[in-house]
């Protein structure tokens, strides 16, 4: 469910006092608790690149017993939908990457934009630009023909008087000169030349604000300390630090995450899996192992590969972040998801198992308790939802014994062995672990056949197939009715072939 945006419209010191921070004479904290913000903007739902955005934010706050803060931008009131809000906020609730305050809404903050703008404007950091579409276009034409830079020349900079009918947007008043230094914690010192950076729209002619601009307020009012994000905001990130200098805030440090590609080397995107953070969680994967994954995709601590969250909480540092673009691989995350699933405890496996082998159209209650199947299938299963389809016949009866395993193993040789197993298990009263696997061994010995020659046709007559989990265990879970009825199926399937070779 959606949270409640706040109503109110708060500066800084509001954030500060929430959560106790003690001021300096010059308005900054004094002792300065890290403070990180994931602010994804819901023009789209959560995906694999934000996520890992969201999670290196939240390792780092939690990392340093700091805080971490949701900030939904949604000032693009055409692209935001409550659809993409409600992906976000159900995807981080999915991996337990809770907001220690937020969300907060862009939309709900204009009244606090408008303010800046103003003041801005009134003490000449910002002005009015009244070029009109055509205008600006013939601008970047001439630019583009004259080989040069494609930028607003800034020709309403010094303009007096406003133009007759024009609504006018809001530029702000770049420095024209000088350099702007970013000392970025993942790819260093990054020099941006003031000459390079043209007069950024902050507000449209419709009075919205443009994001350079509400990012560096909502930075500076929330009192983020560390802006982690993707590398594709690093060229605003001289921008902002300009109009932060306007505001008289401090600048944040900021770490920018290399890309995520897919595996042919692209940007990730669709065409490599699932967009919606989500779809894993329907395709059965633990958030632990999403985290996980996602954690060694730009950072590393020596080799290890798997990582409980305490670990990743206790490790992480913004200082291991790697430079260098990593790539998407899927079958890494199965194997990942796989280790989770054996990791976790079982009991948790078993309850997370139910949603799944009801959407397989399974009823979990006419057949083993699903933490039966968890301890019986993890070790096969990379995902819960491959754990439910593989469980599928301790649940439900098949209409066919694959054709190819049937002829293999369900031959006349067999058939005697086949009854004693069948008889032997009629007259268990206890349907047992043990007792299934000694019987077996019994039947055998008796018949002076391996056990392998004797358990994949068992396996074959009660799964339908030629895989399933050690034959004693999978016994076990079809259960001794079923387990007979299969068996009795066999018999008579060997029976006729016997009668019709
Ligand atoms: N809203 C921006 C985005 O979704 C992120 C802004 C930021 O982290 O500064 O790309």
């Amino acid at each position: 469910m959606r949270a409640n945006p706040p109503k109110f419209s708060f500066h800084r010191e509001i954030f500060c006092l929430l959560n106790s921070c003690a001021f300096s004479a010059s308005g900054y904290p004094l002792v300065m608790t890290v403070r990180t913000r994931f602010a994804p903007s819901p023009t789209g739902v959560l995906h694999l690149g934000s996520v890992r955005t969201a999670l290196f934010c939240w390792l780092y706050a939690r990392h340093h017993g700091g805080q971490f803060i949701l900030r939904i931008e949604d000032t693009d009131r055409a692209r935001s939908t409550p659809e993409n809000v409600e992906a976000i906020l159900e995807g981080l609730a999915w991996l337990g990457l809770n907001a220690d305050e937020g969300p907060f809404y862009q939309t709900q903050r204009f009244d606090r934009y408008r303010d800046v703008t103003d003041r801005w404007l009134a003490e000449g950091k910002a002005y009015h630009c009244y070029c009109s579409r055509e205008e600006l276009a013939a601008l970047r034409e001439e630019q583009m023909r004259a080989g040069g830079r494609v930028r607003y020349d800034g020709r309403c900079r010094d303009r007096k008087t406003p133009r007759e009918g024009v609504v006018p947007v809001v530029r702000f008043r770049n420095p024209l000169d000088g350099q702007v230094i970013v000392s970025d914690q993942v790819r260093g010192r990054v020099v941006f030349e003031n000459a390079q950076l043209d007069d950024l729209i902050i507000t449209r002619a419709d009075g919205t604000p443009t994001y350079n601009f509400t990012v560096i307020i909502d930075d500076h009012d929330m009192g983020i300390t560390h802006v982690v994000r993707g590398d594709d905001h690093l060229n605003n990130t001289p921008r902002q630090m300009n109009m932060l200098a306007a505001l008289g805030a401090e600048v944040p440090a900021y770490a920018h995450l290399p890309m995520i590609l897919g595996a042919d080397g692209a940007k990730l995107s669709k065409r490599h899996g699932a967009v919606d953070i989500r779809d894993y969680e329907r395709q059965g994967y633990l958030p632990e192992a999403m985290l996980n994954y996602l954690v060694r995709l730009g950072w590393s601590h020596g080799d290890q590969e798997i990582f409980s969250i305490d670990e990743m909480v206790r490790l992480f540092d913004i200082a291991d972040i790697n430079q260098s673009a990593s790539a998407f691989n899927a079958e890494k995350l199965l194997w990942l998801n796989q280790q989770h699933i054996m990791a976790a405890p079982l009991e948790r496996i078993g309850k997370e198992l139910v949603p799944y082998l009801q959407e397989a159209g399974l009823n979990p209650d006419d057949g083993p308790a699903p933490v039966d199947i968890a301890e019986g299938f993890r070790e096969r299963a990379e995902t819960l939802l491959q754990m439910a389809a593989s469980a599928r016949y301790c649940y439900e009866d098949f209409e066919h014994i694959e054709p190819k395993a049937a002829k293999k193993n369900l031959r006349p040789v067999i058939l005697e062995p086949l009854i004693a197993v069948r008889d032997h298990f009629a007259s268990l009263p206890k349907w047992d672990r043990a007792i299934i696997a000694g019987a077996i061994e019994d039947i055998a010995a008796k018949f002076e056949i391996n056990m392998g020659k004797l358990g994949q046709p068992i396996r074959v007559a009660v799964t339908g197939g030629s895989v399933s989990p050690p034959i004693d265990v999978t016994i076990w879970l079809v259960g001794k009715e079923r387990t007979l009825k299969r068996l009795d199926h066999a018999i008579e399937l060997i029976r006729e072939r016997a009668a019709g070779s």
